[in-house]
């Protein structure tokens, strides 16, 4: 058993950290403000090589894997929580699905271009009426002469503004119960597809969340990937790796927190010493350092599952639930052990408390992580 890094991981995690201090986490309060993500920390991303990590190098990639990308987006996070789920999305609800259910044509075509940032990818699967129970997804492909029929809409599409390509989840045999839905690849920009809403979020502000309407939109017959009637197949594919990549969104949040709080403690005097020197504060940060280092072990476990091969879901539903509940909990510790001053957005602790929440939210909650976990013991 080996428990480090091999000699690639190791040196892509040192060039990530360097990266992030200097080019991610110094913006990340006015992205948070703006809202927005900007065109130029997207080109320096791409620069970097960390929109194709696990894009094989024949289609311009670094081609490797889980584990890699997982490390990309925790460092990412621990600097900027909403840049670290521009990537996950980009990475795991887009390339992924289109490396692993993509026609050679369709790889050809769109891994080089997700992999040089000309086309960032997002995945739209959610909808007003169908959240939690995807399967109730009323957006509607209906095939005719000159090809597939889009009407319908979808909600809370990650990277929804900044996107060149999507995944989307329509119904194309509604008479079919099991084989209702089937996935295609839409290009942002064809006519009948509109963004029509972003949100207003609590956290991972510069992370766009979009509404799109699809309204008399066409697109081609081979644009679809994977089987007809398999579109659950591949959403559930793709959640189960995604679900690796919030949970290493959510373990960068959460050693940010314990790094600001273990440096606020250390300087922060109250009744004469350092607030660092008081019990109370001290199990506070024993706590977040055991938890994060059992979140630790989990996402990585699951990602090097998923890397050889193996059965990970069970794994990455675990990381999933544990790291994010884990990462909550953390940010709050942190807000009290920066006091008053937590509270008050002059520090990053009151960011890291509200980009925390949504890792319980996305790519399943909570409750259905507990439920995919439980049934799994059953079978
Ligand atoms: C910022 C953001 C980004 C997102 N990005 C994307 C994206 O890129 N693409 C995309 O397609 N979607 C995306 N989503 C959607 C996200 O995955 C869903 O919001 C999430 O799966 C929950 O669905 P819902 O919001 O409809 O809640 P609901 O399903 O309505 O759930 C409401 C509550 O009921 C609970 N609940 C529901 N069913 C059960 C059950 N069977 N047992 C117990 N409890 C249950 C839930 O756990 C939750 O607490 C995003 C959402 C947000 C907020």
């Amino acid at each position: 058993m080996n428990f480090d890094f091999d000699e690639d991981h190791t040196l892509l995690q040192q060039q990530v950290r360097e990266f992030v201090e200097s080019e991610v986490a110094p913006g990340a309060a006015e992205r948070d403000s703006q809202a927005a993500m900007p065109k130029a920390l997207i080109s320096k991303l791409a620069e970097m090589g960390l929109l194709g990590i696990t894009i094989p190098e024949a289609y311009g990639g670094a081609g490797m894997g889980t584990t890699a990308s997982s490390m990309v987006v925790e460092e990412v996070s621990k600097g900027c929580a909403g840049t670290g789920v521009f990537l996950s999305a980009h990475q795991s609800l887009c390339v992924d699905p289109i490396m692993t259910f993509g026609s050679d044509v369709q790889k050809k075509r769109y891994l080089p271009a997700l992999a040089s940032g000309e086309m960032i990818g997002c995945l739209s699967l959610t909808e007003p009426g169908s959240g939690s129970d995807a399967g109730a997804a009323t957006c509607r492909a209906e095939l005719k002469d000159d090809g597939w029929h889009v009407n319908g809409s979808k909600i809370f599409v990650t990277n929804g503004k900044e996107a060149g390509v999507m995944v989307l989840l329509a119904v194309t045999d509604p008479d079919e119960p099991k084989h209702r839905m089937s996935a295609f690849i839409v290009e942002t920009d064809t006519p009948g597809v509109r963004l029509s809403k972003l949100e207003k979020k609590l956290g991972i502000r510069c992370s766009s969340t979009a509404e799109f309407v699809f309204e008399g939109c066409v697109i081609p017959k081979d644009a679809m990937i994977g089987e007809r009637g398999h579109g659950m197949r591949v959403a559930l594919t793709t959640l189960n790796g995604g679900r690796i990549g919030i949970a290493s969104q959510a373990l960068g949040i959460a050693e940010a927190c314990l790094h600001e709080a273990t440096e606020y403690a250390k300087t922060r005097v109250q009744f004469g010493r350092p607030i660092g020197a008081f019990q109370a504060i001290q199990n506070k940060l024993a706590d977040m350092r055991v938890g994060i280092e059992a979140a630790r072990g989990l996402v990585y476990r699951a990602a090097w599952l998923k890397d050889l091969g193996q059965d990970y879901v069970r794994a990455g539903a675990a990381a999933k639930l544990f790291a994010s509940e884990l990462c909550s909990r953390c940010a709050n510790h942190a807000v009290q052990v920066f006091g008053g001053y937590g509270y008050c957005n002059d520090y990053p602790v009151e960011r890291l408390l509200r980009d925390a929440k949504i890792t319980e939210v996305y790519e399943g909650t909570s409750e259905i992580h507990r439920l995919v976990i439980a049934r799994s013991l059953a079978h």
